[in-house]
């Protein structure tokens, strides 16, 4: 870094690893094979792109920061099975940024904090087959993602994140490893997506439900659908939808699973055109 007068980007969200148990710990958390090819968000100055192109077969790794190409020219020079792409990664398809057929791709990522979630849900909402995705992110956050009901953490990001996938906590790391060191700790996620197909119309219910019944956490599930039941093909089929599930009207929204959620988006979207 001090050869190419790296200075790291606070708002860019450049907390580079500098470690390598923890390098270790990403990746064997993926579980990775010379049968693998990994995408890769955040290349920083390469430390966990390094550690990937050791395991796996093929790795496309994005960044942002274009003033990091020489520093990265050397990094990785002879590295033949890594491919750097310059680019902020909300921009790109990720399914056009791998090769073509490719059969259950991985996502290893030591996320930026400030846009975790958006990267998240853009790689999830992709279409791509993912088999894994492993994650570095804040342990606030891990912990939001992991959450079951009735934990005063459980919200909208558990809900939408368990919908997709089975989550599990691999590991807490501490600010020491990074450089510069962060205020917070850190946490490794892994994520399994489930083979369950979302139609268009279960998908809009679902996000609808979920932002809305987080968005007044108290309310009853009545209370707080009451003002979406047009967009939720009507109050008569909302309650044939609770029944049907055994859910209490009375009962606060926050209460319900993931599987609860879904299920309730899935009922009301049969209605739908
Ligand atoms: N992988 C490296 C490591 O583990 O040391 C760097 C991780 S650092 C937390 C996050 C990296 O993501 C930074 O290098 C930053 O420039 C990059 N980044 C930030 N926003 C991005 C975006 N929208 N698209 C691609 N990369 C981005």
């Amino acid at each position: 870094m001090a050869k190419y007068q790296v200075v790291p980007k606070k708002g860019l969200g450049q907390n580079f690893l500098a470690d390598a148990n923890i390098l270790r710990k990403i990746v064997d958390a993926a579980e990775l094979t010379v049968a693998d090819v990994v995408l890769e968000i955040g290349t920083g100055v390469g430390a966990l792109t390094t550690a990937l192109a050791q395991a796996a077969g093929r790795v496309i790794t994005v960044e942002t920061d274009r003033t990091l190409a020489p520093l990265l020219a050397e990094v990785l020079a002879g590295r033949d099975n890594v491919q750097l792409v310059f680019g902020d990664i909300l921009k790109y398809d990720p399914a056009a940024l791998l090769p073509s057929p490719v059969t259950a791709p991985k996502v290893v990522a030591n996320l930026p904090y400030y846009i975790t979630t958006p990267i998240i849900f853009h790689l999830l909402e992709a279409g791509v087959p993912w088999q894994r995705l492993v994650f570095l992110v804040q342990k606030e956050v891990a912990d939001r993602m992991v959450s079951p009901p009735g934990n005063k953490v459980y919200g909208a990001l558990s809900v939408m994140i368990q919908s997709y996938c089975h989550v599990e906590l691999a590991g807490v790391v501490p600010p020491t490893v990074f450089i510069p060191r962060p205020k917070v700790h850190s946490a490794i996620v892994k994520l399994t997506p489930r083979p369950r197909e979302f139609s268009p119309a279960t998908a809009r219910c679902f996000s609808l439900l979920v932002r809305t019944v987080f968005s007044s956490r108290r309310k009853n599930l009545y209370n707080s659908l009451r003002g979406i039941f047009s967009q939720l093909g009507g109050e008569a089929n909302v309650m044939e939808a609770l029944r049907a599930l055994g859910l209490d009207p009375q009962q606060r929204g926050e209460t319900l699973s993931p599987a609860e959620f879904y299920a309730l988006a899935d009922l009301c979207g049969k209605n739908l055109k």
